[in-house]
C-alpha cells in the first residue's frame, strides 16, 4: 500500500462558521475523518503546517510547504496538500519550480465549501487528490472537481462555482472519474535535475490599464523587479514609453506577461511589443501570471 503525507494548511475545506466569518479550524487527521474510503486506498500520515485563510500565506509560507516536502521526499510515495483556493494557483506555480527535481507525486486540493458542510466538495476532492499522489506520477499538480491541472496552470476561474477551476493555456493533464479511476491525458515529464531553493518576494505585478499614469512608473523606480502584465501578445503604450524608460535606468528589471489567460507574449510582432522589447523588457513566454511571478520569483529569468 502507498504511503502518503497530508500537509494541512487551512483553507475553506478546514473551516468553520465562527462570529466573524468562516475560519479554518480543522487539522488534517479531522479532515481525514470525513473520508474513510482513504484506508483502503493508502496509508497516511498527516503534518499541520499551518492554519491559515490561503489569503494570508506569504512566500515564507510556500518556501515552508516545499520544505517539509523536501524534508519528508525519502519517505513518502506521494503528498498532498490541502489549502485555500483563492492562492491555491500561486502555491502551485512557485512549487511546480521548487519542487522540479522531487521525483514523487506532489498534489495540491481544496474545496469550494467546508469539510463536512452539507453538498460539500471537500471529501471528493481530498479522496481524488489521495488517489492521484497514490498513483505515482511525479510532479506538482492540483486536483478540483476531478480535474488534474499541472501546477504552473492552475486558474482559479469562479469564485463560487463548484466547478471553480481550469488549466489555463494548456488542457487539463488528466481527471479523476466518479469511478475513482485516475486517467492521464498528457503524457509525464521527467523531473528536472536541480530546483531553485530560494525565492525572492520583492517582485511587484502591475496590472497595464488603457489610462495607467506614467507618473506610477516614477514611484516604482529602484525597485528591484516588476512585471507588466500586457495586453495581448505584449507591448507597451506610447504614452508610457519615457517614464518606463527611466524605471529600468533605475536599475528595475522589467518583465512582460499577458492579461490573456492562454496564448503566450510576442514582443516581436507588433511595433508596440518591439517598444518594450527595445527598451530590454524580458518576455515571460506563455507563463501564467501566476507562473510568471513564480519564475521570477525563483531567479529563473
Ligand atoms: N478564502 C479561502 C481560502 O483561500 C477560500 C477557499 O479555500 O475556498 O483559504
Amino acid at each position: 500500500m502507498k504511503k502518503l503525507l497530508l500537509l494541512a494548511t487551512g483553507g475553506t475545506i478546514a473551516c468553520r462558521e465562527t462570529e466573524n466569518g468562516l475560519s479554518p479550524a480543522l487539522g488534517g487527521a479531522a479532515l481525514l475523518d470525513f473520508v474513510p474510503q482513504l484506508r483502503d486506498l493508502c496509508e497516511i500520515d498527516v503534518r499541520d503546517l499551518m492554519q491559515l485563510d490561503s489569503t494570508d500565506l506569504t512566500a515564507a509560507d510556500r518556501l515552508a510547504i516545499a520544505q517539509a516536502v523536501r524534508q519528508a521526499a525519502g519517505r513518502y510515495d506521494g503528498f498532498v496538500i490541502a489549502h485555500g483556493t483563492d492562492t491555491l494557483s500561486y502555491t502551485a506555480a512557485l512549487l511546480h519550480y521548487l519542487l522540479a527535481d522531487i521525483p514523487k507525486p506532489v498534489v495540491l486540493t481544496g474545496s469550494m465549501l467546508p469539510m463536512g458542510a452539507s453538498g460539500s466538495d471537500a471529501p471528493r476532492n481530498l479522496l481524488d487528490a489521495c488517489r492521484v499522489a497514490a498513483d505515482g506520477r511525479a510532479g506538482v499538480c492540483a486536483v478540483l472537481y476531478g480535474r488534474i491541472i499541472a501546477g504552473d496552470r492552475v486558474c482559479k476561474f469562479d469564485s463560487h462555482a463548484m466547478d471553480a477551476f481550469v488549466s489555463a493555456g494548456a488542457p487539463p493533464l488528466g481527471s479523476v472519474g466518479t469511478d475513482g479511476k485516475v486517467r492521464w491525458d498528457v503524457p509525464a515529464a521527467p523531473p528536472e535535475s536541480t530546483a531553485p531553493d530560494a525565492v525572492d518576494p520583492h517582485v511587484l505585478l502591475v496590472k497595464l490599464t488603457p489610462d495607467l499614469d506614467p507618473t506610477f512608473f516614477t514611484a516604482l523606480c529602484g525597485y528591484p523587479k516588476v512585471i507588466l502584465e500586457t495586453f495581448g501578445a505584449g507591448g507597451l503604450p506610447a504614452r508610457l514609453e519615457d517614464a518606463v524608460r527611466s524605471l529600468m535606468e533605475s536599475g528595475t528589471r522589467l518583465y512582460v506577461t499577458s492579461q490573456c489567460p492562454a496564448g503566450s507574449v510576442d514582443l516581436h510582432r507588433y511595433a508596440v511589443g518591439r517598444r518594450a522589447e527595445a527598451l530590454g523588457a524580458v518576455s515571460l513566454g506563455s507563463r501564467t501570471t501566476e507562473a510568471a511571478l513564480a519564475a521570477v520569483m525563483c531567479g529563473l529569468v
